[in-house]
């Protein structure tokens, strides 16, 4: 490749002419005098007219020997995006396919490319390869990036370090794949120049000083060689190979080694006639010098992922030094420099390129190669970026700001506009395709630029949506909006509910609704949220009436207490006429705080005695019963609804007695009764009535009532008749 001079179109024309018949060439030149004409007035920051661009840009291709179709994109590259002339023009004065190219290079014009790290590069070769629709687009591409690298010392410093990164991680990386392994280390170089250029101008310095001392070596080489090949009748190009700078700025970065310990300066390439040759060769180059091991690569057998077919093979050669030989057909050679641009090499006649089959054969035919070549993964990747070109499943749109967005193919702008933001999506009303109103359901194609058109007034999606997104993502959130915004139906309607019925039973609803009783009734539930139960109310899963009466209950207790309670002080302070107040023999020992007058009774059923922890029970219309709190009778729901705190004035008042039921059992013999009694008397505590009786075992069982004190005497009371020889056990009775 001619690097760095400028070419003439005279030159390109005639290089041209080399390949193409007078029609195609007329066709090229006629590509040339349109994009003169369009570029007229323009120059470049060199100060040279625009045009020596394009024309830089189709010498690359013609040298890439491509067809007259891609020459003419190669001229007209820059003519939609840099003058009036409008894609429809180039289909009028030139053909669809041209127009092709044009459009998909002016699209990726457009690409922002940030380097964010491998995977965003790795996105964006993805989706590069992807865009172009036709893999000539990116040879363009690559031919206007090359162009743009040989002329980067005319733009600013910071210009020149941005560039020449994208051009190592987008585009060198890019050329690789292809195979164009010309453009590819002439980019690698151009950019390392820029991005590093101390060790740049080191490099090539240290490689200046070896030059003479290289080519004599490799003079020598190439003597003895071509003399043996000679003698077995095998015919061979051999020449000295130049190293790449970037390859060996690399090799020194990697393996942290200085210039001249990169042993594989010294190498020849040897190129033959067919496959058998390469061996052969490869056999007198082993049998001349000693192969130093681990240093045989067989590319043929097993080619790399970009098609690059070759013999590597390191020897110790003369003088003992490292050289590292390559051996390949011609053909093997052109696709090793020139890669996929090789196999659309405009050799095999005319109009191939438009030729489909032939296109998806050779298409085949380069993926079962990348196929059986499993080598990395990038073979995979490559293969998978493919064939969401050609067998696509993924359309790729942009954002009014360049950014690229990957949707499934048959996606609508609604699918954009949700994998833009969800918002974005409920709130779109229209959309705007390549600058142009188009309706929602439009089906979006490669390459489009969309604008989605939201406001803030909008109702939301429609159910229809659903129906005409393509995009899992799209129909999940539109479900989502739908289902959040029933919930919000819900939710009110069925707060309505509860406070409607709340209101029913009597309660006043803020009482009803404090953040205690709901999150008891959430919780009650299994509710996760307050909102998840009105809605559930508001669906109906649950009734209104059900809600209401658990958030209410506590309060309705409490009131029917109250009412219970302010009943029987009515009664009691009715009858408090008929009756003499303050008899001494109504002392029921126990207060009641809060309320005075109201009729207190001890219940017969366990008798409590002062000491005994008791509850008040409000009976119906008979006042306060008092119970001991572990009664049998005041333990149900029921029971525990109408109690009420009670105490006993004083627990250590001994002049009031209570009547306290004892059933004491023991051995039925002679006297027990009256030690029982005597002991009682000894104690003095008064009996109230005893009982007794025999079973057939002889268990005598003595039931007895006793005026009790408080439960310290009677503790003493149970202790004595304990001791009592036979008695077994003493209790007291609730009825
Ligand atoms: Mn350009």
């Amino acid at each position: 490749m001619a690097n760095g001079e400028v070419v003439t179109i005279e030159q390109v024309l005639k290089m041209a002419k080399e390949y193409l018949d007078e029609e195609d060439v007329a066709f090229i030149e006629r590509a040339y005098f349109f994009a003169e004409k369009a570029h007229e007035g323009q120059f470049r920051k060199s100060g040279e007219p625009y045009i020596i661009h394009p024309v830089q840009v189709a010498s690359i291709l013609v040298e890439l020997t491509m067809d007259p179709v891609t020459v003419a994109g190669g001229f007209l590259h820059d003519v939609v995006e840099d003058t009036d002339i409008t894609l429809d023009e180039i289909k009028e004065n030139f053909n669809d396919e041209v127009a092709m190219l044009v459009d998909g290079v002016t699209k990726l014009e457009k690409i922002k490319f940030k380097s964010k790290g491998a995977l965003q590069a790795e996105n964006h070769r993805k989706m590069f390869v992807a865009m172009a629709k036709d893999i000539r687009v990116i040879l363009i591409k690559l031919a206007d990036r090359l162009h743009n690298m040989r002329t980067l010392k005319h733009m600013p410093p910071e210009k020149q370090r941005r560039t020449s990164k994208e051009t190592l991680e987008i585009f060198a990386p890019l050329a690789h794949r292809l195979g164009i392994s010309t453009i590819k280390w002439e980019l690698e170089d151009t950019a390392l120049r820029y991005l590093n250029p101390q060790q740049y101008y080191r490099i090539v310095q240290q490689m200046k000083q070896k030059r003479n001392e290289r080519e004599q070596y490799i003079e020598s080489v190439i003597d003895l060689v071509l003399k043996q090949l000679e003698e077995v009748h095998i015919s061979a190009d051999i020449s000295g190979r130049p190293k790449h700078l970037y390859s060996i700025y690399q090799k020194m970065n990697q393996q942290d080694i200085e210039f001249d310990e990169i042993y594989d300066l010294q190498a020849v390439r040897i190129i033959v006639n067919s496959i058998k040759d390469c061996y052969a060769v490869l056999g007198i180059i082993h049998t001349n010098w000693k192969p130093m091991p681990g240093r045989f690569k067989d590319y043929i057998a097993m080619p790399k992922p970009n098609l690059y077919q070759s013999l590597h093979t390191t020897v110790l050669g003369p003088q003992g030094s490292p050289l590292e030989v390559q051996i390949r057909t011609k053909e093997m050679h052109s696709i090793a420099e020139y890669g996929i641009a090789a196999h659309w090499a405009y050799k095999e006649g005319k109009n191939l390129q438009s030729n489909k089959k032939s296109f998806e054969e050779k298409l085949t035919w380069f993926r079962e190669i990348l196929d059986w070549q499993n080598e990395t993964n990038d073979a995979e990747e490559f293969v998978e970026s493919l064939k969401m070109d050609f067998f696509s499943d993924m359309v790729y749109v942009f954002t009014p700001k360049g950014d690229v967005i990957e949707l499934a193919s048959g996606s609508i702008p609604i699918d954009f506009a949700y994998r833009i933001h969800t918002e974005i999506g409920n709130q779109t009303i229209g959309a705007r395709i390549n600058g142009k109103m188009e309706p929602l359901d439009y089906t979006l194609k490669n390459g489009d630029i969309v604008e989605v058109i939201t406001s803030k007034h909008s109702y939301g999606p429609s159910q229809d949506w659903l129906n005409i997104t393509q995009t899992s993502q799209a129909k999940s959130k539109i479900k989502q909006f739908f289902k959040r915004q029933r919930k919000e139906e819900n939710v009110t309607k069925g707060k309505e509910l509860v406070e409607r019925e709340i209101d029913d039973l009597g309660v006043s609803i803020p009482d009803a609704l404090t953040q205690e009783n709901i999150d008891r009734v959430v919780e009650k539930f299994n509710f996760n949220t307050e909102e998840d139960m009105y809605a559930a109310v508001g669906y109906q899963g649950i009734t209104a009436a059900q809600i209401a009466t658990r958030l209410t209950e506590n309060i309705r207790k409490q009131k029917e207490k109250e009412q219970a309670l302010s009943e029987t002080i009515d009664d009691v302070q009715h009858e408090s006429h008929d009756r003499p107040k303050d008899d001494s023999r109504h002392d029921s020992g126990i207060r009641i705080d809060g309320i005075d007058n109201v009729l207190i009774r001890l219940s017969k059923c366990c008798n409590p005695v002062p000491g005994d922890a008791i509850v008040g029970y409000i009976t119906k219309g008979r006042g306060v019963s008092v119970h001991r709190a572990d009664c049998p009778n005041m333990q149900s729901d029921e029971a525990k609804s109408r109690q009420l705190e009670v105490h006993w004035k004083s627990e250590r008042r001994e002049n009031k007695q209570y009547l306290l039921d004892l059933e004491i059992s023991g051995f039925d013999r002679n006297g027990l009764l009256n030690e029982i009694l005597q002991t009682l008397t000894e104690m003095k505590t008064s009996i109230n009535q005893v009982n007794g009786r025999s079973d057939r075992n002889n268990m005598a069982i003595i039931q007895i009532t006793v005026f009790i004190y408080n439960t310290g005497h009677l503790q003493k009371i149970v202790d004595r008749l304990k001791q009592i020889k036979d008695v077994y056990t003493v209790k007291r009775v609730i009825q």
